[in-house]
């Protein structure tokens, strides 16, 4: 069984301020720490179930540097990575696809937080609060966990544990079905601010849903948009909307907000995703 896991800091037990995610602040390097123990926690699940090939994708930040310009950083701490499986890191954000395009079971997303604007969601944000204020899929609003899910769906694969705050596992449950097998480590509060499951057992608990998760694989189908497919942006600034104006196919249909069409996801969202 092969397995990917999407990972991102936001929704980890314990980090609830952009101090914890954030390089160069001082409480980044705890962030990172809770964080990737809280990855190796689902790929020791995966291992359980079975899996023989998991390959983690860093997806906070790092990777970041290349393709939206700043300097780079890592969140992972691949030192205390679980020594099975493999990682990846400084690819665009949702752009790693090799997994799914050769074929691979499931894919999990731990620690993602709730789209933005979902009210006390914790970190909530639809890839970046500074440049999109919505992202839509047929009209229906997504935040990451849904283009990762659409993504992952293009090539048949399905996305079959979440693991976040309570908002995110609400977000992902109401898209993807009550089926899904999803782990809240922390009670959002406000944006800044949870009641956490201590990491000790929120670890503990990450990682029996993931095995849980693998052990029902076949209840929760691949995630694919209805074809022809539009996908909708709202964007925060007029500033960012340039680069939109010169992309063809993509019409702007009001002063801050571009539409794609495409033929499936797969083809509106890779004209429109900044990450190439
Ligand atoms: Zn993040």
């Amino acid at each position: 069984m092969r397995v990917l896991i999407m990972a991102d800091m936001e929704g980890v037990s314990g980090i609830v301020h952009w101090d914890q995610v954030s390089r160069g602040e001082a409480m980044y390097q705890e962030g990172r720490r809770l964080y990737t123990e809280e990855i190796n926690a689902a790929v020791r699940g995966a291992k359980n179930a079975g899996a023989k090939e998991i390959v983690v994708v860093d997806g906070h930040g790092a990777g970041a540097a290349a393709t939206m310009g700043g300097p780079a950083f890592n969140s992972l701490i691949p030192d205390l990575l679980d020594e099975d499986c493999e990682f990846v890191t400084h690819h665009g954000w949702g752009n790693y696809l090799e997994m799914f395009e050769q074929g691979c079971d499931a894919c999990f997303f731990v620690g993602i937080h709730s789209m933005g604007g979902t009210p006390n969601g914790v970190l909530s944000h639809t890839i970046s609060s500074q440049h999109w204020y919505n992202i839509t899929i047929n009209d229906r609003v997504v935040g990451e966990i849904g283009i990762v899910a659409a993504l992952a769906g293009s090539f048949g694969v399905p996305m079959v544990y979440v693991t976040g705050d309570d908002k995110a596992c609400d977000e992902a449950k109401a898209l993807l079905g009550s089926d899904l097998t999803t782990v809240a480590v922390k009670k959002g509060l406000s944006r800044h601010s949870a009641r956490n499951i201590a990491p000790v057992r929120a670890r503990r608990m990450v990682e029996e849903g993931a095995k849980r998760a693998l052990l029902n694989l076949k209840k929760v189908p691949a995630f694919v948009p209805a074809k022809p497919t539009t996908v909708r942006m709202d964007i925060v600034l007029a500033d960012l909307m340039d680069p939109y104006r010169r992309i063809p196919g993509v019409e702007i249909i009001e002063p801050r907000t571009v539409i794609s069409r495409g033929a499936d996801f797969l083809e509106a969202w890779k004209r429109v995703s900044p990450y190439k």
